[in-house]
């Protein structure tokens, strides 16, 4: 059986920088992701929402930024597997890892975990009815922006998510109402200062959703203001969950790695966990002052990649400041 240098789980946008940086610095590597698309959250929660803060680009869209991670990986060949999801990791005699996944079992000396916040469960809508219209009338997962033009959107939350999906789909919609449970909104100050100035969205707190209501299609909201009893109809064409997603990283939690939470304890100067060989980055890494950004993720890379370069060949150390592509050429 192929025996890889570093098996790298989960194909998000940190895993698939890291199978870049590995293949750039001369490693044999594997990537398994477990959806058939890669990209992660950027491709298969927000394809159409803008990014601002990764470094180079200006408002690049979830999508087209998955697109670019996945056209320069494939530059340097990983060995790329997606559908398959790693179910089991244990250590073999001769620090070798067997990997499990639901199709096969692979062979690797290191693993870098990047399996982010798992698999992607939406908090679904406390509401009447919600479940009868999923995907056609009640949205956890976007659909292309262009489905909402000229319509009456009601986006339900209070943090980024919620904020952001309402600034997305406000050039689009006729008319966008952002309500949330609270009385403030939890998210970003500036995003909540273009919802101010966006003409055609309102803001309605503390509301919760009651009914989701339609004969055909969708078509009236029930809602209640926190605290009274009267119901108000409002007339909307899709409603939008901002409600965020359940860590859910199933297996991952039982392959004996230190976790607080959903997430991997690692030591933030090698990006190592408590089993010899297994690194994790992005999301799902977490250490004093963690920030779960895309650029955070980036450099975590950096840093993992060098140590298991060191632990792959300990007569190397760090990584060259500056790349070429010889080593790409050694493998
Ligand atoms: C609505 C929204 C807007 C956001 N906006 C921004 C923003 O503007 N800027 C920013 O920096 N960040 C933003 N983020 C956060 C950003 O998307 C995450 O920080 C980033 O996706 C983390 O990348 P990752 O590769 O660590 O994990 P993920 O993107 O979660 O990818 C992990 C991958 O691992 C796979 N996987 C999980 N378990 C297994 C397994 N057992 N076997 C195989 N594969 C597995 C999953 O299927 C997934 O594809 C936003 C997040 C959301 C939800």
């Amino acid at each position: 059986m192929e025996l890889f240098d570093v098996t790298i789980i989960g194909g998000g946008p940190v895993g698939l920088f890291a199978a870049t940086m590995a293949r750039l610095h001369g490693i044999k590597t594997l990537l398994i992701e477990s959806l058939n698309n890669l990209g992660g959250q950027l491709y298969t929660l927000y394809p159409e929402k803008p990014i601002y803060d990764v470094a180079g680009f200006y408002g690049v869209t979830g999508k087209d930024l998955a697109l670019s991670l996945i056209e320069q990986a494939e530059h340097f060949s990983p060995t790329i597997v997606t559908g398959e999801s790693v179910v089991r990791v244990s250590q073999t005699d001769g620090a070798i890892y067997e990997v499990v996944t639901d199709v096969q079992t692979y062979r690797t000396r290191a693993l870098l975990l990047t399996v982010g916040i798992g698999a992607f469960v939406p908090r679904k809508l406390p509401a009447e009815g919600a479940a009868s219209w999923e995907n056609h009338g009640v949205y956890y997962l976007m659909p292309p922006l262009d489905h909402f033009k000229d319509r009456k959107v009601l986006v339900v939350g209070g943090g980024d998510t919620a904020l952001d999906w309402t600034l997305a789909i406000a050039p689009w919609a006729s008319q966008v109402t952002l309500m949330h449970r609270r009385d403030h909104f939890r998210g970003q100050e500036e995003s909540l200062r273009l919802i101010r100035e966006s003409p055609n969205v309102e803001t309605k707190t503390p509301f919760e959703l009651i009914r989701v209501v339609g004969d055909r299609r969708l078509d009236t909201v029930v809602v209640k203001k926190v605290g009274s009893d009267s119901e108000e109809s409002w007339s909307i064409d899709d409603v939008v969950s901002g409600l965020g997603f359940l860590p859910s990283l199933g297996p991952v939690k039982r392959w004996g790695l230190t976790m607080d939470g959903n997430t991997i304890t690692v030591d933030p100067a090698s990006m190592a966990t408590n089993l010899p060989g297994v690194y994790a980055a992005g999301d799902v890494a977490q250490y004093p002052g963690k920030v779960k950004l895309i650029a955070t993720g980036f450099g975590e890379i950096g840093i993992a990649i060098a140590q298991i370069r060191t632990y792959l060949d300990p007569s190397k150390h760090g990584l060259p400041h500056s790349t070429n592509l010889k080593s790409v050429a050694k493998v």
